[in-house]
């Protein structure tokens, strides 16, 4: 009989096995994840969950009765170990054999770890990744007013959580390597604009400033943060926020294509078959980027599960977004569109000073990305101009007596 097997417990899991019931799929779904949870969301783990201000049941991709009422088989703890592709069957940790008829994986990705060359790093209680629910539990006692906090890292992640520990009264210090915050991701006047709002909320921010190591009281708990040149900066509690590394191994190990991810085509095929890959952990051709990609965002995992659960009921629905994201920090609610990189124009609409813009970048006279900072309304419209891809006058777009709507084939 028709069966599906997702391997991890995540956004895009959770997704899948309901949609596959949506789609009126009529076999056995069974989600076999390693953490001792329901499918849940990650991005409230750095703001709303962080801060206290929404407790576990909220984080449910979907209610728990769901999985039940749509006869979902839901294995946590369960952490698949090895695929045999001939004989279509998953090993699990603990010994047991899961068959299937079609396998998705849904791994998602770990946080990249430090290397520096000190194994007290590993072992320290006060150092902190934020991955999972277990991490912001286990950080919770020391995430409180008072507590010197110092994030490596200035990414979305670091700074969300820079953001929620200023709120709670906790002293921040940021470091990061590159000469700006969220130098990957977007462009200088973001950054700045970003820089100056954690700076005006009290949070020290140290660019160009690179970690060299720590400092170990008896018991192994970090005392110092050791960075640039000589810098000392003492700490009670310690976050890192350097990137992710998608969950590949298991799919490399079964021989299946890896290419900065799992390789998938657009309905989340892999090299084989009977093998899809969804989420964070997979690399997927990209219409939009003109290259293969791979995001870690939770509407591609969304999207990326429901055209795999389309394909899986016959149905060809290819994945082909063009790639967005949001992140929160303090009251402003920063959502991006596109990826910017190679743009050679940015256009700056509505105010900075007033929290209240668009930045909007531009390539060859074509609209290629928008970051949209509190601006809900045109960001919309924004998704679309850059999905078209428009040939837009930058000084029309910088004119906010000229509605954005109006540039709308
Ligand atoms: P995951 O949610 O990572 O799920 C994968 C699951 O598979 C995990 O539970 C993992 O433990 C499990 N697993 C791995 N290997 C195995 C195995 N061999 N056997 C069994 N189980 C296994 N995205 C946004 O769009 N906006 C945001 O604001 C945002 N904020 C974020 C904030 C934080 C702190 C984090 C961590 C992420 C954030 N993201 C955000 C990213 C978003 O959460 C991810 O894109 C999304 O979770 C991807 O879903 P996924 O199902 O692919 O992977």
């Amino acid at each position: 009989s028709e069966s599906v097997l997702i391997v991890g417990a995540g956004h895009a899991a959770g997704e899948m096995a309901v949609a596959l019931r949506v789609n009126q799929y009529v076999g056995d779904i069974t989600i076999a994840g390693d953490e001792p949870h329901l499918p849940y969301q990650r991005p409230p783990l750095s703001k709303a969950f962080l801060s206290g201000e929404i407790s576990h049941e909220r984080l449910h991709v979907k209610a728990p009765a769901t999985y039940d009422n749509a006869n979902i088989r839901c294995l946590p703890n369960t952490r698949v170990t090895a695929i045999d592709r001939v004989a279509k069957t998953v090993t699990t940790a603990d010994g047991r054999t899961l068959g299937y008829g079609k396998l998705v994986l849904a791994t998602g990705g770990r946080p990249r770890l430090l290397t520096l060359p000190d194994e007290r790093i590993h072992q320290a209680p006060n150092l902190h990744y934020l991955r999972t629910i277990g991490h912001v539990d286990a950080l919770r006692e020391q995430f409180v007013a008072g507590n010197r906090l110092v994030i490596i890292g200035g990414g979305y992640i670091g700074l969300e959580v820079a953001a929620v520990a200023r709120k709670k009264g906790i002293d921040v210090t940021v470091l990061e390597a590159m000469p700006r915050v969220l130098q990957r991701v977007t462009a200088p006047e973001l950054s700045e604009f970003y820089a100056r709002v954690h700076t005006e909320a009290g949070v020290k921010i140290l660019v160009n400033t690179a970690l060299t190591g720590f400092e170990f009281d008896a018991a192994g708990k970090i005392t110092t943060v050791l960075a640039g040149d000589g810098l000392k900066i003492p700490a009670d509690v310690v976050i890192v926020g350097i990137g992710l590394i998608p969950n590949v191994e298991l799919a490399e190990a079964a021989g299946l294509a890896i290419d900065n991810g799992i390789a998938v085509d657009e309905y989340g095929r892999t090299s084989d078959p009977d093998i899809l890959a969804i989420g964070d952990c997979s690399s997927h051709p990209s219409a939009y980027a003109g290259r293969r990609i791979r995001l870690e965002s939770v509407p591609s995992a969304l999207e990326q599960a429901r055209s795999a659960a389309a394909l899986l009921v016959g149905q060809l629905k290819p994945y082909n977004a063009v790639p967005w994201f949001w992140s929160d920090q303090y009251d402003l609610k920063l959502q991006m569109v596109g990826l910017n990189q190679g743009y050679d124009t940015v256009v700056l609409r509505g105010s900075p000073a007033a929290r209240n813009f668009l930045a909007l970048y531009l390539k060859d006279g074509a609209l290629l990305a928008a970051d949209s900072v509190s601006r809900p309304q045109e960001f919309m419209v924004a998704k679309k101009l850059v999905g078209d891809r428009i040939k837009v006058d930058p000084a029309v777009l910088a004119d906010e007596t000229k509605p954005l709507k109006d540039l709308l084939a």
